[in-house]
């Protein structure tokens, strides 16, 4: 039995602070089937964050270049930054048989979905919002303007989660990755993601039994 050999894509969403990242960086230590999809951002780097690992950081002019280009599979402003997944890196590792990870806002996960909606959609929560203020305010990564933005967006992205396939609450970093580990393995077992059952050997493999028989 072969696998399908295209990959599939994986849609990782959820408020800022919710663990995604942390989430996404166990996932990719583990499963060698599975790339992230570096996307672009007008976002200004953060301490420790590496051009092409990270995203790929441009001004707002390079990015509506890429517009143009058409090379977007879907792009968005979030918290007052653009923000886009491009097709030549999903593509390359599609066609290569890998299953691709999308780490993207609701907006994009929205957009993709009109698209292709054989996508593995998972929505990651915190604990409770009392959590994610405390672990937003730990981070210590943005303005003050930036923090409650983000906050109030998760918000809104909490009350769309219906739209995805999975939820997970990222209370326990451990049981977390686990719960997206047994989704992957699950999808991955569907039907309709087996593209070839070799069914035209019978006659050769009654040979071969026989064979294998009167020995
Ligand atoms: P951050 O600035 O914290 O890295 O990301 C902010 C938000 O933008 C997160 O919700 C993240 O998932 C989302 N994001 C990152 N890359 C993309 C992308 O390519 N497209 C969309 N729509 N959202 C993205």
């Amino acid at each position: 039995m072969s696998k399908k050999n295209h990959g599939s894509l994986i849609i990782l969403s959820g408020p800022s602070g919710a663990g995604k990242g942390t989430i996404h960086n166990e996932l990719l230590k583990h499963d060698s089937n599975l790339k992230l999809s570096v996307s672009m951002t007008t976002r200004k780097p953060r301490d420790g964050e590496v051009e092409g690992v990270d995203y790929f950081f441009v001004t707002e002019e390079e990015f509506k270049k890429e517009i143009e280009n058409n090379s977007f599979l879907e792009y968005a402003e979030v918290h007052g930054n653009y923000y886009g997944t491009l097709k030549r890196e999903v593509e390359r590792d599609i066609d290569n048989g890998y299953d691709v990870l999308l780490e993207i806002d609701i907006q994009g996960a929205i957009n993709i979905k009109a698209q292709k909606e054989d996508g593995i959609f998972i929505f990651v929560m915190p604990p409770s919002m009392k959590e994610l203020k405390n672990r937003l305010v730990k981070r210590g990564t943005e303005t003050k303007d930036a923090l409650i933005e983000r906050f109030k967006n998760a918000y809104k992205e909490v009350n769309e989660m219906s739209k995805y396939n999975y939820v997970v609450i990222n209370d326990e970093l451990d049981l977390a990755v686990k719960k997206v580990e047994a989704i992957l393995i699950a999808e991955r077992c569907r039907v309709d993601r087996i593209e070839e059952f070799d069914v035209n050997n019978q006659e050769e493999l009654i040979h071969e039994l026989l064979v294998d028989f009167n020995n």
